[in-house]
């Protein structure tokens, strides 16, 4: 794979280093009864890849329909580069959007469709050309300027969307599920792809999506949606390793969530407890190990996956946790592939993480869990 050299189509990185691409201040929306967005306070660096996750319907595309000026905002202020954009349409402001479906023209060429933006802006057609080729270099799509978007594939055809969104060298991208419509292979590809082509030009990308995997792999720091309000702003490890809340911890990753009277069993602590499968290790129960045995229990789920199995096991003090084991030995792990078999679970301290039970989280009545953070 061959990647275009940096090029000036980030000119956004030149100017107000310090200054924040974006800036989101209390911002609420409302659709009659409906709270689609609920006081959310937000700043985006100029030049992060900024991703938005979360469930469908928590509020991440209103969020970002506001940036773009498609939605006005019904409290709180929206802010770009420093400069209070509220009530400005969206053509007054320096973002672009690229949306699912594309959106191209079916009738127009590649080059035409890139070119379309600075058409309408009046801009020469020396300069436009030259703008169109090189944007269609930065997306690695140098040799298709003739084709018609049916004569694409499904990734070229977004990375077509991508070009005419950069060509207009916006200050911030803003990126609606542009990978939703791809199968799962391709959308690997292009999120790595995305990544590579944000790092050269020097844009800061609004990300949205509701696949948590997309969201790790791309982003700078991610923002985690649950109806409307953000529960964390993290870079990816730091979301991963230390979630904040019961809510982020099972939509990004497995939470295995322990309350009460298990996590005060199995972890000898109160409140809502948590531990990410692949930090336990598991043996043969009775099997000789360094440390003894934090808690045991029986495999009641098997459930392999090629690189890794998981394990679900019904632990004998209550509750129940999932464990991740690569498979590095192959048969010699089969021994603890059978459901019924009896195994002892193993971990350190500093990978039991003390949950925020989320406020609409039927279970965070528990008032043992009130003011609990990460160790
Ligand atoms: P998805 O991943 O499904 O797009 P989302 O997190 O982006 O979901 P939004 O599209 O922002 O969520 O919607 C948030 C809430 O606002 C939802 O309950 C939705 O039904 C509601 N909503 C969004 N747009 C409108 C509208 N134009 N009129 C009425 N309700 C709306």
């Amino acid at each position: 794979m061959t990647h275009a050299a940096p090029t000036d189509l980030g000119n956004a990185k030149d100017t107000g280093a310090t200054t924040p691409a974006v800036e989101l201040s209390g911002v609420s929306k409302r659709f009659g009864d409906v709270v689609a967005v609920d006081g959310v306070d937000l700043t985006i660096a100029d030049g992060e890849f900024f991703s938005m996750l979360g469930p469908s319907g928590s509020g991440k595309t209103t969020v970002l329909r506001m940036v773009a000026g498609f939605e006005e905002p019904t409290s709180g202020r929206v802010l770009l580069g420093g400069e209070d954009v509220t009530g400005r349409p969206p053509y007054a402001r320096d973002v672009n959007t690229v949306f699912q479906d594309y959106a191209l023209f079916p009738h127009m060429d590649v080059l035409a469709n890139v070119e379309y933006g600075l058409r309408v802006k009046k801009i020469a057609k020396k300069e436009r050309r030259e703008r169109a080729l090189e944007a269609l270099d930065t997306v690695r799509l140098s040799g298709y300027a003739d084709r018609r978007p049916s004569q694409l594939s499904g990734g070229q055809r977004q990375r077509v969307a991508l070009a005419r969104a950069l060509v207009n060298r916006p200050r911030v991208l803003l990126l609606d599920e542009p990978l939703g419509a791809l199968d799962l292979k391709l959308r690997r590809e292009m999120q790595i792809e995305l990544k590579q082509i944000q790092r050269d030009v020097g844009i800061t990308f609004c990300f949205v999506t509701h696949d948590q995997e997309e969201a790790l792999t791309m982003s700078d720091r991610i923002a985690v949606f649950n109806e409307g309000q953000i529960q964390q702003v993290a870079a990816p490890a730091e979301l991963y390793e230390h979630p904040a809340t019961d809510f982020v911890a099972g939509f990004v990753g497995t939470s295995n969530l322990l309350k009460g009277e298990a996590a005060r069993a199995v972890f000898g602590r109160d409140g809502h407890v948590s531990i990410r499968p692949e930090k336990i290790h598991m043996t043969a129960h009775g099997a000789a190990a360094d440390e003894p045995p934090r808690a045991s229990g029986t495999v009641s789920e098997v459930a392999y996956l090629g690189s890794v199995t998981h394990f679900g096991v019904d632990l004998d003090g209550g509750g129940h946790l999932t464990v991740l084991r690569q498979n590095l030995h192959g048969s010699a792990d089969q021994a603890l592939s059978q459901r019924g078999q009896r195994v002892d679970l193993g971990w350190a301290d500093e990978h039991v993480i003390t949950l925020t039970p989320t406020a609409s989280d039927p279970g965070s009545a528990d008032p043992a869990a009130d003011g609990a953070t990460t160790p």
